[in-house]
């Protein structure tokens, strides 16, 4: 296409796909990213201690992630995710042990759905009734405000069954508790993903989030003729004859690739977006742990998720140790480090039922601002014309910060950047 090149700030997924979306077209695309290498949140980084490349944390994928299959087709890395064959859930709490939330495949979905909801431990007919309530309201009105407690409260949901299940699904999807957490987008989520036994199961990378996502992305986006330019932070964005420019280049168009937080400090404004952290404990073991399945949900525990990194990628560090990491979602933890460890050591120890725990190492990863809420829409500046706002601020009835919300940016802004060319 001969038209002048775009811009895109920000090499995370959401820059990254847009840059390819853009490339496949013909137009010449330079990214300008801020850190030493691309793939923002998804990234890896080497921890040298135990020889390895690990994830600033774990990153799940559900069956209802089409975009993000998509791209991974096209860009022939699908094979780099592992998928269960149907949706289990492995939970545990400290009085019932491991049990599973598991819809059997032979029924249809939402019979399945039914039936595994009534045969938790602790549940039965009353949690598959109000599951059924649930569902019948999935698509009826709401206001933006509603929180998923408040619309949890209007179905007089049964304690048992916010605790088991809704609770950490809330968490898990919206990295936010449910008393505040915006009902719309929480009921967009469980709308898609129980849609069927394909779009509920979850998916796992298998190698390291560089090796399996970022660095194809990178050489995909080259081949096609994308310029990655690494370590430009990129502070303001000053026009001369109608045209960005940028690291002395002109652009026509420019595409805001970042969280809600960045693209309001590089155009100067103040910014109101709330963030919730997520923190990672990556413990490595010389001993091997017998963890019920790559990954567990605790109820009740400090550690919300835990997952057998070893079992999931297939790398094996130094000493063949093992690597487990404990995920806490809507991170507000002011525990000192170790006190941290110790108790999701404890933890561990009581789910796997092993004796001892004696890391050889460990490592805790603080994302702070690991995704911008989903809030009503508060922002009063408009932008010029020539500028694609692709920032992660979801509004009330998005979809959350995931990785699927971020490919669907990228390619909207590509879209929408095609039909200004
Ligand atoms: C610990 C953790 C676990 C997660 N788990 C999951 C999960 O299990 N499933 C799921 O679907 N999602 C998960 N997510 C969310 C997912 O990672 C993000 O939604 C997604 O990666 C966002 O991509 P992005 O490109 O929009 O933003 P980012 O990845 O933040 O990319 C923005 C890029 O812009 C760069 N940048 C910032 N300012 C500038 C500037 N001024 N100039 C140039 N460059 C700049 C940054 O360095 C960064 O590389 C998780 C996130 C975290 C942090």
């Amino acid at each position: 296409m001969d038209s002048a090149p775009v811009a895109i700030i920000g090499a995370g997924l959401t820059g990254l796909t847009a840059a390819i979306r853009l490339a496949e077209q013909g137009v010449k695309v330079h990214i300008f990213e801020a850190a030493p290498k691309a793939g923002g949140r998804t990234r890896s980084f080497y921890e040298s201690k135990v020889d390895c490349l690990c994830d600033n944390g774990p990153h799940l994928l559900v069956g209802a992630y089409n975009a993000t299959e998509k791209l991974l087709q096209d860009c022939h890395i699908a094979h780099h995710v592992s998928w269960q064959a149907s949706l289990h859930l492995p939970l545990w709490d400290q009085s019932r042990g491991v049990f599973h939330f598991q819809p059997s495949t032979w029924l249809p979905f939402h019979i399945s759905l039914l039936k595994a909801v009534a045969c938790l431990p602790g549940h039965g007919k009353t949690s598959a009734l109000a599951m059924i309530k649930l569902a019948t309201t999935l698509k009826s009105n709401m206001h933006e405000s509603v929180t998923v407690k408040g619309w949890l409260e209007q179905l007089s949901m049964p304690d048992a069954l916010i605790r088991d299940l809704i609770e950490p699904l809330c968490l898990g999807a919206m990295n936010e508790n449910i008393d505040t957490a915006c009902a719309l987008s929480f009921r967009r989520v469980l709308h898609e993903s129980f849609a069927n036994h394909k779009q509920a199961r979850l998916g796992w990378f298998t190698k390291p989030l560089d090796q399996a996502l970022i660095e194809p992305l990178c050489q995909r986006g080259q081949e096609l003729g994308v310029e990655l330019h690494l370590r430009k932070r990129i502070r303001s964005l000053p026009q001369q004859h109608g045209m960005f420019q940028i690291d002395e280049q002109a652009f026509q168009q420019v595409i805001l690739a970042l969280p809600a937080y960045a693209t309001d400090r590089l155009l100067g404004r103040p910014t109101a977006c709330e963030t919730r952290g997520i923190c990672n404990i990556h413990l490595w073991f010389e001993q091997d742990i017998h963890l019920p399945s790559l990954f567990i949900g605790a109820l009740g525990t400090t550690g919300q998720w835990f997952f057998d990194i070893s079992a999931q990628i297939q790398q094996s560090p130094a000493r063949h140790l093992r690597h487990y990491c404990a995920v806490i979602s809507a991170d507000q933890n002011t525990q000192d480090d170790l006190k941290l460890v110790n108790s999701i050591l404890n933890e561990l120890r009581i789910i796997t039922g092993t004796h001892t725990l004696k890391p050889v190492h460990y490592r805790i990863i603080r994302e702070k601002r690991a995704t911008v809420l989903v809030r009503p829409d508060m922002n009063k500046y408009g932008l010029p014309k020539a500028i694609i706002d692709a920032s992660e601020r979801p509004r009330p009835g998005d979809l959350p910060a995931t990785i699927e919300w971020a490919v669907q940016r990228g390619e909207q802004a590509a879209t929408q950047c095609l039909k200004r060319l």
